[in-house]
């Protein structure tokens, strides 16, 4: 039986009989796979840390006529601060369902790969939702479709100062004028879609240098949101856990 070494963030992991454990693992060689890991949910296995969601982890695969299984695996960083509080672990385990949702099996996407493990590394000790936002806006980037931000999606003008729309059918911004004329629209300032441009030119470190208003947060996020969810056949299920958080 061959073995292969691939190094992976665990997405997923659902337990099956016998203590075992499907996972599904977003490996920097191979993309997305899915894999079975025997006996991890024994009290006394040692690879129970390595194979949580968003663990980092160096495995040893074996090919199998199915699935392929766990033959060892060593934790390169598991995060543990972000499991310590219940907002952080929210926050980690979207973006791997974010990346489940929306990645297909076996293609190697490297650029999402860095993008989802550098992300987990800032945000311990970070502003976690603006995190999330700029992972969400560089995500749908890498997959070929970002929001249309530019200019008037519907009548290729310039965009007016302070409100213009935004038209998740359409994927873009609408002039105020269009906006007027587009029933499911919906209205956000000109400086919440600038923030979001930004974002797709900047490095994450970056995100430490500005400060943002409440007002513009919950324009991002809900112009992130329904975006998304035109991409998605369904919301993944920690989205309604962050939209209860954000009403607390
Ligand atoms: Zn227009």
């Amino acid at each position: 039986m061959k073995l292969y070494k691939v190094d992976a963030i665990v997405l997923r992991s659902v337990n099956m009989r016998e203590a075992d454990q499907i996972l599904t693992l977003f490996s920097l060689e191979r993309g997305k796979i899915r894999v079975v890991a025997h006996g991890v949910c024994k009290p006394t296995s040692k690879k129970r840390g390595a194979v949580q969601p968003f663990s980092y982890t160096r495995f040893l695969l074996r090919q199998g006529r199915e699935l392929d299984s766990v033959s060892q695996c060593e934790g390169l960083e598991l995060f543990w601060e972000l499991r310590q509080q219940l907002k952080n672990l929210i926050y980690a385990i979207y973006l791997t369902e974010m990346v489940d949702a929306l990645t297909m099996s076996g293609e190697a996407q490297k650029e999402i790969f860095w993008l989802l493990l550098n992300t987990l590394r800032l945000m311990a000790g970070s502003d976690t939702e603006l995190l999330t936002r700029y992972f969400e806006v560089k995500l749908v980037n890498y997959l070929g479709y970002q929001p249309f931000l530019e200019e008037c999606v519907v009548c290729r003008g310039p965009l007016n100062n302070g409100r213009v729309g935004f038209y998740p059918a359409a994927g873009g911004v609408l002039c105020a004028a269009c906006a007027r004329k587009e029933p499911h629209s919906f209205w956000c300032y000109r400086g919440t879609v600038a923030l979001l441009k930004l974002f797709l030119r900047w490095p994450p470190a970056k995100l430490r240098q500005i400060k943002v208003n409440p007002e513009l947060r919950k324009e991002m996020r809900l112009i992130m949101q329904k975006h998304l969810e035109y991409h998605l056949e369904h919301q993944p299920k920690s989205a309604r856990f962050l939209e209860l958080m954000y009403k607390i």
